[in-house]
């Protein structure tokens, strides 16, 4: 601005951004709305730049970035929540007559999704059972079958599946697949490299690893499967921060770390519960002799810390009583974080088709990085109280 302008005028534009005078190791957090562009041409050039900042800025492009090289992915969509990358996703690739088969092991509320917005649509929501056999899954979807979307390990229960098996059988059918991947939080799993075409996690949980923020992604390596899911994005008017994804990057930075600590404080925990008289039976792949294991040794490089217990059947009173007991777990839905969590998961079952009977009470642990030896004795003292009670 010139010294003609007028000081209210002269005001606004002052202080203008300039390049960065000098490098961070993050990347910059840009705040923006208006990106300004360099001249008339590029207003209308979406495909070689950013022109308004709802797609997303640096900070945005380097979390992006650095997933895709996590996942082997050619894109990486971002969005606010893991829940709206899964909603996201599906109707990315779901159109009215299709029909989708999903896990019945799958996230609650991705389940509501489903029954009460695809269903509106004319999308045919079909459940099946994770312990299915590849060959009865996808030998026996219909031909108006478009995708199916699968949780390894459910995330209350641990059911595995077979997905490297069931993504083969479903791409000769021309079936696609997608997979809940958080417990394998696109390090410990990587679907893309096994055949999967849509990986998606809730970056809410171990790649932020602070239980603060909320975000969440789909990996695709097909460049027509990535279109699809950035256009969802844009015709949904997604948008997530700068602020957020430095935080999310910031958080990947140290998630093989966080990962072999807590999944390794878990098994030993796993292990001791295992020998308790109150304890009933154990839910953990990565635990020999449970569902799956041979599944998880086959394809992972590693456990998180989430996993479950029953308890010996006993009153809810008990249940409770343990729960109310336990002083350094706190009580709390989601996990990922550097701390340990407890719920009992039971009524949060009820809406499922196929039912099992998992060994009594269910509780599910989520082991942070806390030293194992106090969680050990926390957990101790919470079967006291749980036995005083449960007669
Ligand atoms: C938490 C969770 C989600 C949803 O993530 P949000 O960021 O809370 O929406 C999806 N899938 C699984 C398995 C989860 O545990």
């Amino acid at each position: 601005m010139s010294r003609g302008h007028s000081d209210q005028t002269r005001l606004i534009h002052a202080g203008k951004t300039t390049e960065p005078l000098c490098r961070t190791v993050g990347p910059p957090v840009q705040k923006g709305s208006t990106v300004l562009l360099p001249d008339a041409a590029s207003l209308y050039d979406d495909d070689n730049c950013v022109t308004y900042g709802r797609a997303g800025l640096s900070a945005q492009a380097a979390l992006s970035d650095a997933l895709a090289a996590m996942e082997g992915a050619v894109g990486v969509s971002l969005y606010p929540s893991g829940l709206s990358a899964i909603s996201g996703a599906l109707l990315a690739v779901l159109k009215a007559g299709d029909e989708v088969l999903v896990v019945d092991t799958v996230y609650k509320p991705v389940r509501r999704f489903c029954d009460e917005v695809l269903t509106r649509f004319g999308i045919t929501v079909t459940y099946y059972d994770p312990l299915r056999s590849p060959e009865e899954l996808v030998g026996g979807a219909s031909d108006k079958a478009r995708l199916i979307l699968m949780e390894s390990p459910g995330s209350l229960t641990f059911e595995m599946q077979d997905v490297p098996r069931i993504a083969a059988l479903a791409r000769e059918r021309g079936i696609l697949t997608a997979l809940d991947n958080t417990w394998g939080a696109g390090f410990l799993f990587r679907p893309l490299e096994h055949g999967v075409d849509l990986s998606i996690q809730a970056l809410t949980k171990y790649a932020g690893g602070h239980s603060d923020v909320f975000m969440g992604s789909a990996a695709a390596r097909d460049p027509a499967l990535v279109r699809r899911l950035d256009d969802g994005v844009h015709h949904l008017g997604w948008s997530v921060s700068g602020e957020d994804s430095y935080q999310v990057l910031r958080g990947l930075r140290t998630l093989p770390t966080r990962l072999a600590a807590q999944g390794e404080a878990g098994l030993a925990v796993a292990g001791w519960l295992k020998g308790q008289p109150e304890v009933a039976a154990l839910h953990h792949p990565a635990l020999p002799g449970c569902q799956g294991h041979e599944l998880w040794a086959r394809d992972y490089s590693g456990a998180c810390g989430l996993f479950a217990f029953a308890l010996k059947p006993a009153p809810q009173a008990a249940v409770e009583a343990f729960l109310d007991a336990l002083q350094v777990f706190g009580l709390g839905f989601s996990w990922g974080g550097f701390e340990s969590l407890a719920i009992w998961s039971d009524p949060q079952l009820k809406r499922r088709r196929f039912k099992r009977d998992y060994g009594g009470p269910l509780i599910r642990l989520h082991i942070g990085l806390e030293t194992p030896g106090d969680l050990i004795a926390d957990l101790r003292q919470g079967l006291d109280a749980y036995a005083k009670l449960a007669g």
